[in-house]
């Protein structure tokens, strides 16, 4: 098995299928203007098979649909179709902000897709409307409902707790996690690029998560478990269990396994990383199988990257702020969270 310079191996795969988004959350896209990716640089649906092919040949099992929102994404179920057909593939997933699942879950179940994560981060409409400049809150509570009624199952909802935004939410999210059958999972507000308005005075750290929730329901348990995902998972009492993704306070690049790949074909390793790897060029310019593989494989076996834990590093030195400024931003839209993908 193919393994990087710290002995990781390549497994997990995200793939955008767009930059665009229809919500502006203050966490991933607060600016009012954003440089694009060129619409003709965007990947079709047979270059993003070809290239997860390759992938799987050398470790890949698990892909991630995400973006910008992938549901803007004309005929995904398509695509969905076409991965879940690939036989090394054990797991198909896909992101969501959930706006426009109402109309798309059935038919993304019915392509095959096996898993879906919805971004939730608020019950509160208002809120909602304040943190993500739109006003489709109840739009994503029916896009959760229809997961459900959908037939899909192992449903996640993704919170990015933010002091003085949506951290006195912490129970009514586990609670509302329960009534539809989901696991909630707190990440950590990250530095990643574009989070412009990021302080580490907001980030609300595990540590507080899990005293916030023991408080009220009492005594919470580890799950013991090997994995590389990036939740540690709890136990209430009841046994409910839930998440944390502590990517800013207790980073697990030593496991990670993921890379990225953005909708117009460049390859990150990290989700902090400066400089991706062009893999569209060799696509387009008749590279062969074995040439983008070979490609493939040198980069990962050279990745070295361990971005979350050099962030935090920073912190001890006092230098921890905001990943790129916005005119680094404009002048290489890559650089965005909102381009790589979650
Ligand atoms: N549009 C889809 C969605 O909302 O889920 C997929 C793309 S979105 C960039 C993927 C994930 O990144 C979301 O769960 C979002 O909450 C998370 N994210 C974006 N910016 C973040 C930040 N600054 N800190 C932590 N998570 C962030």
């Amino acid at each position: 098995m193919l393994r990087d310079t710290l002995g990781r191996p390549l497994r997990n795969l995200r793939v955008s299928v767009t930059d665009r988004c229809n919500l502006r959350c203050q966490y991933c896209m607060p600016e009012e203007e954003y440089a694009w990716l060129r619409r003709s640089d965007l990947l079709t649906f047979e270059e993003i098979q070809r290239l997860v092919e390759i992938f799987t040949e050398l470790g890949v099992d698990k892909v991630r649909l995400t973006g910008g929102e992938p549901l803007l994404r004309r005929d995904l179920p398509d695509l969905v179709r076409v991965l879940a057909g690939i036989p090394a593939l054990r797991d198909v997933a896909m992101t969501s902000n959930g706006v426009l699942l109402e109309s798309q879950a059935a038919a993304l179940r019915a392509a095959g897709l096996h898993r879906i994560t919805v971004s939730f981060d608020t019950l509160r409409a208002d809120r909602f409307r304040a943190l993500t400049r739109r006003d489709d809150h109840a739009a994503v509570l029916r896009g959760i409902e229809a997961v459900r009624s959908a037939g899909f199952t192992g449903l996640k909802l993704d919170t990015v707790v933010i002091r003085g935004v949506n951290d006195d939410e912490l129970a009514d999210l586990v609670e509302f996690a329960r009534s539809v059958d989901a696991e909630i999972r707190f990440i950590e507000y990250m530095d990643v690029g574009g989070a412009t308005h990021w302080s580490r005075d907001q980030v609300v750290s595990r540590a507080e998560i899990l005293e916030h929730l023991e408080t009220k329901y009492g005594p919470i348990d580890p799950i013991r478990e090997e994995s590389s995902a990036p939740a540690e998972r709890f136990r209430l009492g009841d046994g409910t269990s839930f998440g944390i993704i502590a990517s800013t306070t207790a980073p697990f690049c030593r496991t990670c396994d993921r890379s990225r790949i953005t909708a117009d074909g460049t390859w990150y390793l990290c989700l902090y990383a400066q400089r991706g790897i062009d893999l569209r060029t060799p696509l387009r310019s008749g590279a062969s199988h074995d040439e983008i593989k070979a490609l493939i494989a040198t980069g990962w076996t050279r990745r070295r990257d361990r971005g979350a834990e050099e962030r935090k590093d920073l912190e001890a030195i006092g230098h921890r702020g905001v990943l790129v400024q916005i005119e680094g931003l404009r002048r290489d839209p890559h650089l965005e969270m909102h381009t790589r993908g979650g």
